[in-house]
C-alpha cells in the first residue's frame, strides 16, 4: 500500500482530532470519527464499551489468538494556546497529551493492517476513553471488555517529548507509577488572631503536618523503594485576623508496589493522628488510589523490543529505560493479560505533556503506526 498517502492521512486525522479535543467521557465526536474509519476499513465495530470506548476487532486466517492494541482519545481541560492552524475550538479543552497522534496512529495501523494482512488470528484495536484521570479503562473492563472482546495480551504506547524524534524506550518490570491522592481535615476550633490560647487553631497543626509529612519518604519506606509524597495545596476558612478553625491538607503520592502503597497509607493516618493529638484537633484522612502501578510483562518486552527493530534503528532502541514516576491508565488491562507499554520520541524540542503550547509530533505518526503493525504481525506470525 502506499504509505506516504497513509501518512498524510493519519496527519489529516490528527489535526481533526487536535481541533475537536473532548474531555474524559464527553469524547463522543471522536468515537463517532474512530468508529466511522474503522467500519471505512472493513473492522467489526462496537460503540459505546465502557461509556464513549470504542473496539474494532480485524480477524484475518485461522489462529485463535488475540492481541489487543490500545489508544487514548481524550482531551484535558486546558486552554490552548498558540496560533496553530488546527487549534482546539473547543474553548478550554485541548489536546495536550497528544492523545490526538495516539488515536491518529491506532487507525493508521488499523487501516494497514485490514488492507494488507500479514498475521494470522484477531486483533482488537480499543479506543479507551477518560485516560487522564484514570477511569476510562475500568469502566471499558466493568462493561465486560475481556468476555465480549476476548484478548491474550496488550500493547500501547505514548509520545514522549525530549526524547529524539525516531527513538523507541521501554523496560521489563515495573515502569510506571501508582498514583494515590490524599485528603486530611484537621478540625479544632477558629477564633480571634490575637488570642490563640482561646482557640484550638489548625493553621500550625497543619504546617506541621506538612513537615511530618516528609518523613514518609525520608524516613519510613526503605530507600531500595521509590516513593513520593507530594503536599500539594494547604486550604483553611482563617482570615487576616481570625485564625482558623478547619484546615485541609491535599496531595498526590506516587510508588511501583501495592505494598509501597499501602506503607505509605498507613503511615499518613499515624502521623495525621499523632499531629492531631499534639494540636488538640479532630482529624480525618481520606486516601484513595487512582492509577495502579504499570509492569510490564518481561517476555512480551522482549517481543515489543523485536517488533521495535522492524521500525527504528537499532541506536535508536531503549531497552532498559529507567522508570517513571507517572501514571498510565493502561495500567489497569495488566490486571488482566499480560502486556508492554513503550514510550516513542516526540522530539528533543518539543513542549512537556500537559503544556498549553503542546503539540504531538506528525513526523512521529509513521513510528507508532509502524511499530502497532510490527508487534500485530511479531505476535500472530502467519
Ligand atoms: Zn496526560
Ligand atoms: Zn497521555
Amino acid at each position: 500500500m502506499d504509505l506516504t498517502a497513509l501518512h498524510e492521512e493519519m496527519r489529516s486525522w490528527r489535526h481533526h482530532l487536535h481541533a475537536n479535543p473532548e474531555f474524559g467521557f464527553e469524547e463522543k465526536g471522536t468515537a463517532a470519527f474512530v468508529a466511522a474509519r474503522l467500519r471505512e476499513f472493513g473492522l467489526e465495530v462496537a460503540e459505546g464499551v465502557g461509556g464513549t470506548g470504542v473496539v474494532g476487532t480485524l480477524k484475518r486466517g485461522t489462529g485463535n489468538r488475540a492481541i489487543a492494541l490500545r489508544a487514548d482519545m481524550d482531551a484535558l481541560r486546558i486552554p490552548e494556546q498558540g496560533e496553530l492552524p488546527y487549534r482546539s475550538r473547543n474553548p478550554g479543552v485541548m489536546h495536550a497529551c497528544g492523545h490526538d497522534g495516539h488515536t491518529a496512529m491506532l487507525l493508521g495501523a488499523a487501516k494497514l493492517l485490514a488492507e494488507e494482512g500479514g498475521f494470522d488470528g484477531t486483533v482488537r484495536f480499543l479506543f479507551q476513553p477518560a485516560e487522564e484521570w484514570g477511569r476510562g479503562a475500568l469502566a471499558m473492563l466493568d462493561d465486560g471488555l475481556m468476555s465480549r472482546f476476548p484478548f491474550d495480551e496488550i500493547y500501547g504506547l505514548h509520545n514522549m517529548p525530549g526524547v529524539p524524534l525516531g527513538h523507541f524506550e521501554t523496560a521489563p518490570g515495573p515502569f510506571m507509577s501508582a498514583e494515590d491522592n490524599f485528603e486530611i481535615v484537621l478540625k479544632g476550633l477558629g477564633g480571634h488572631a490575637a488570642r490563640p490560647q482561646a482557640t484550638r487553631e489548625t493553621l500550625v497543626a497543619a504546617c506541621a503536618l506538612v513537615m511530618d509529612l516528609q518523613t514518609i519518604v525520608a524516613r519510613r519506606i526503605a530507600p531500595t523503594d521509590i516513593a513520593v509524597v507530594s503536599v500539594t495545596e494547604l486550604l483553611t476558612d482563617g482570615t487576616r485576623n481570625a485564625l482558623p478553625g478547619t484546615a485541609r491538607v491535599l496531595g498526590d503520592c506516587r510508588s511501583f508496589k501495592a505494598e509501597v502503597s499501602a506503607e505509605i497509607e498507613q503511615q499518613m493516618r499515624l502521623i495525621a493522628e499523632g499531629v492531631a493529638l499534639t494540636y488538640r484537633c479532630a482529624v480525618e484522612v481520606t486516601y484513595t488510589r487512582e492509577f495502579v502501578p504499570l509492569v510490564n510483562d518481561a517476555e512480551l518486552t522482549r517481543h515489543a523490543l523485536a517488533a521495535a527493530a522492524k521500525v527504528f534503528p537499532v541506536e535508536a532502541i531503549r531497552a532498559a529505560r529507567e522508570p517513571v514516576t507517572a501514571s498510565e491508565d493502561f495500567a489497569r488491562f495488566l490486571d488482566h493479560v499480560p502486556g508492554c507499554f513503550v514510550y516513542i520520541g516526540n522530539g528533543e524540542g518539543s513542549m512537556p505533556l500537559h503544556n498549553p503550547h503542546f503539540d504531538f509530533n506528525d513526523a512521529a505518526l509513521p513510528h507508532g503506526m509502524g511499530f502497532h503493525a510490527a508487534i500485530v504481525r511479531e505476535r500472530l506470525a502467519d
